[in-house]
């Protein structure tokens, strides 16, 4: 049997170190790969390279089918925020842009870009950044973005989203824990590259100001567990050696999962990050070393992310170690260099979190830390039993959440009675499950729960979508009809008034033309008069005449 434990650093650590709930002591298996050099592997025939990362957007093709790439070249440009870019990691050509078999616990097919490499490795020309120190904030952004640098703990978030927030950070903490069983890159990376992981670290912390100290350098806890006595001392080394001593390392108890991102914050400063908040909330930013690695290549060889450090390990591979390894190597090539049988079953990350590969034509993402090969007949899974209510799964939650109710509730589908029970604080370490003695998959049941309630809350947001567009739709026709009626109101009283205007011309026409009468008949009237009395007068006259 492997001996558990066997090597801790004699070194204290130089911050006080806090406690944290839960955890469990599984056996780690860390001997079988962390005492060989990082070596690298024949390079594949064929590079598989998913252009959507764990967490963000699927990134868009720039290259066609047919066309001929240098390594390092930019493939696939990012379509949005939560997306990075990626480059070819070998020279070749592009063979196919399709959907294929990708590294996920789903097995499902995306879309790849498949490289066939011609064997040369000819990296096309590389610009480093010069001196890192003489960079604004916005050109130290812009190359880790470019670089096509994600989060290589695992979570694969683009670096420079998780880097974009300034205000209120006081300290950067970066993660070297390294706690799932069987992982040993970040062990071997810091054994060798110590240097490097600063340098890089370094590059971090400048995009900060020390708010706690203005005008001073940001503060730099490295939190590793306490085995890992080498990488320790080569830390060590390495800082006095650049003297950076505003870095501080935080030697904890090696206990699983103390590298989850609010466990080892807790352990380190011994605050809790808040309940659905981020650890920015408490002024700190953390990396995985591992990232910070990534960056001094970007800056100081203008490399951009297209490898990384895998653990090839597990009882049946025969090539144990850590390699530096092209993403987009299928797994079944590193089977074939591992000399393992093909009916082997292969898991992705630690055999706590990680999930086993459906399909080895599936090649390795910016997340991929470690591929386990077992014996497919070792890995019967033991029958799921019963809950009987022992609450050992609740002991062993480090994040304080009551797993075997959110178990109940997940199971019965009451989704909403999980997210009461805080689900999504749930890391989804698998402490619970390990401990559990009825052999409850119980992270399964929270995944599923997960997933349904992220379901649930797409659907809503389209039927609200679909809601707020039909009452928008019935209102735009409501002001149609009012605007029509408005109109044709304004219409009918602008007749009206015209109508009016026009009946009181006619009238006035009608009392002219009377009065025009009028004095036309006095006129006649008067003239008749003086005819008569001519007359008469004539006839006067002529009487007299006739009388004298
Ligand atoms: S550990 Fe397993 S059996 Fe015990 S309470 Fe939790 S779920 Fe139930
Ligand atoms: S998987 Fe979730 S519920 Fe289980 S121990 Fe880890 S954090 Fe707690």
């Amino acid at each position: 049997m492997e001996k558990d434990l066997i090597e801790r650093s004699n070194y204290s650590s130089e911050i006080p170190v806090y406690q944290i709930p839960g955890g469990v002591h599984p056996t780690e298996h860390k001997t079988q790969s962390n005492s060989q050099a990082i070596a690298k592997l024949p390079l594949a025939d064929e590079l598989v390279i998913n252009l959507k990362g764990q967490a963000g957007n699927r990134t868009l093709p720039v290259v066609a089918i047919g066309d001929k790439v240098l390594k390092g070249q930019v493939i696939a440009e990012s379509d949005g925020v939560f997306s990075s870019f990626y480059h070819a990691p070998s020279s070749g050509l592009i063979k196919a842009i399709e959907q294929r078999p990708i590294a996920h616990p789903s097995g499902l097919t995306d879309l790849c870009v498949v490289l066939e490499t011609d064997g040369a490795d000819k990296w096309c020309e590389l610009t480093p950044a010069g001196d890192p120190s003489s960079l604004s904030r916005q050109e130290i952004l812009s190359r880790i973005f470019e670089s096509g640098i994600v989060g290589l703990g695992g979570a694969s978030f683009p670096s420079h989203i998780k880097l974009q927030r300034q205000q209120g950070i006081d300290s950067l903490i970066l993660n070297a824990a390294e706690c799932e069983p069987y992982i040993t890159c970040d062990d071997r990376l810091l054994q060798e590259h110590s240097e490097q992981v600063l340098l890089g670290a370094k590059i971090v912390a400048s995009l900060y100001s020390n708010n706690s100290e203005p005008g001073s350098e940001l503060g730099i806890i490295i939190g590793i567990e306490d085995n890992k006595p080498k990488a320790i001392d080569a830390l060590i080394q390495a800082r006095d050696k650049l003297k950076f001593q505003n870095i501080k390392l935080a030697v904890v108890p090696t206990k699983y999962p103390s590298g989850g991102e609010k466990q080892l914050i807790q352990l380190v400063t011994g605050k809790q990050v808040p309940q659905g908040g981020l650890p920015a909330d408490l002024g700190i930013v953390m990396h995985n070393v591992a990232t910070c690695f990534a960056i001094y290549e970007a800056f100081y060889l203008g490399k951009p992310l297209i490898d990384r450090l895998v653990t090839l390990t597990g009882e049946v591979c025969l090539n144990k170690g850590n390699y530096r390894i092209p993403i987009g190597t299928p797994i079944e090539h590193l089977r074939k260099a591992s000399q393992v049988e093909s009916e082997c079953t292969a898991i992705m990350g630690g055999p706590m979190m990680g999930f086993e590969i459906l399909d080895k034509q599936a090649g390795i993402v910016k997340a991929s830390n470690c591929i386990i090969f077992k014996s497919a007949q070792t890995l019967t899974q033991a029958a799921e039993l019963p809950c009987i209510r022992c609450g050992a799964c609740m002991d062993a939650c480090p994040a304080s959440l009551l797993p075997q109710q959110l178990y109940w509730h997940a199971k019965a589908d009451e989704f909403e009675k999980t997210e009461d029970y805080n689900l999504f604080d749930c890391i989804e370490c698998g402490a619970c499950a390990y401990v559990c003695p009825s052999n409850i998959p119980l992270v399964q049941y929270y995944r599923y729960a997960k997933s349904n309630i992220r379901d649930q809350k797409i659907e809503k947001a389209k039927s609200d979508k679909a809601r707020e567009r039909h009452e928008a739709r019935l209102e735009r026709i409501e002001r149609v009809k009012r605007e029509k009626a408005e109109k044709h109101k304004k219409a009918a009283e602008a007749r009206r008034k015209a109508a009016e205007a026009a009946g009181q011309t006619d009238a006035k026409k009608a009392a002219v033309a009377a009065a025009l009468a009028r004095v036309n008949k006095k006129k006649a009237q008067a003239s008749q008069e003086t005819d008569d009395n001519t007359t008469n007068q004539a006839t006067d006259n002529h009487s007299k005449d006739e009388s004298s």
